[in-house]
């Protein structure tokens, strides 16, 4: 389309002034206004606005003026992010070297497990949390499953009990709480609680990971599995799975600038496809450009609606579908 046609249809009526560069174009800028300050060269597809010094090429002029995302942008503008993305750097599968993660400490883990155990049961008996996860798809053989639960209260816990280094106190957050098992030994690794409390103006994190977790993402299904889907929270995954389990294996970042560690990238390295579907913002496409970087194979697959899969499920979309069609 081009910003010269942009700005026309923002109602910026630009007039050309000379032939500098194929021809250039004033109008007001459309964000600090003016009369003239705002310059197009349209046959280099840029703008340039003398006073606020917004610059840039169509991609852009969507992302400062109409508020898009840099992926939203590309898909507007009909530029594929990776050719946008990629000034190819260094990376590459066997430059990025990932982490070995440690496994929690014996305490932390019987701990742990005896905290999920509690919460499950918990869960079972409190018809409000529980209508949470039902609300978001989940069935009682999922919930039965993975472990799901309900912490009814905040706790502040000596750390040494959890066989934690002394230090601040030990924060488990009232919520529904997301334990991950390690898919071979099915020791319980790591605990995520999304809290109930949580609210906009909240300083504090929506998703907690207690203390001690293990940094690793969360993996749902049979890693052989062809397809590897990426997605960011752990209840998501768990939902993919619920939904097209025998299509895809899904994998929890956990957040979006998580890296994978050493077993996780061992797995993504092997795997044939991987779809990558975090949020569109601006930290995901951050992400995806890493990701791209480092895996090839790696294609981008947005949430179908909202900001994830579990958005798009709440809006009425079929996951199961959603993923078949990856496969065609
Ligand atoms: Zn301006």
């Amino acid at each position: 389309m081009g910003v010269l046609v942009l700005a026309r249809e923002d109602g910026l009526n630009p007039k050309r002034v000379a032939a500098t560069k194929g021809g250039e174009y004033h109008s007001p800028c459309p964000a600090c206004g003016g009369k003239d300050r705002f310059i197009i060269w349209d046959k280099l597809n840029r703008y340039m606005c003398r006073q606020c010094k917004k610059r840039g090429d169509e991609v852009q002029y969507r992302r400062d003026f109409h508020g898009l995302s840099f992926l939203e942008a590309c898909q507007k503008s009909g530029i594929a992010p990776k050719d946008k993305m990629l000034p190819k750097r260094a990376l590459s599968p066997f430059s990025f070297l990932p982490r070995i993660a440690k496994i929690p400490p014996g305490a932390w883990r019987k701990e742990a497990e005896a905290f999920t155990r509690y919460c499950h049961e918990q869960l079972k008996k409190d018809h409000f949390a529980l209508d949470l996860f039902h609300k978001r798809g989940f069935s009682n053989a999922t919930i039965d499953r993975f472990h799901l639960g309900w912490n009814p209260t905040s706790l502040w816990l000596e750390r040494s009990q959890w066989g934690l280094e002394e230090g601040k106190k030990l924060w488990i957050p009232k919520g529904l709480v997301i334990p991950t098992h390690d898919l071979a030994t099915k020791d319980l690794i790591r605990l995520k609680i999304r809290r109930s409390d949580w609210h906009e103006e909240d300083t504090l994190p929506k998703y907690v990971e207690i203390s001690g977790s293990m940094p690793v993402p969360s993996v749902y299904g049979d890693p052989k599995n062809k397809l590897l889907m990426i997605v960011e929270a752990e209840l998501d995954a768990i939902l993919l799975h619920q939904c097209a389990g025998d299509l895809c294996c899904s994998m929890a970042l956990g957040g979006a600038s998580k890296r994978p560690d050493a077993e996780a990238h061992k797995l993504l390295l092997n795997a044939s496809r991987i779809i990558f579907s975090l949020d569109v913002d601006s930290a995901g496409a951050k992400a995806y450009r890493w990701w791209k970087d480092v895996y090839p194979n790696l294609k981008l697959y947005p949430p179908p609606a909202g900001k994830s899969p579990g958005d798009a499920f709440i809006a009425g979309i079929d996951l199961r579908r959603w993923v078949g069609v990856v496969l065609d």
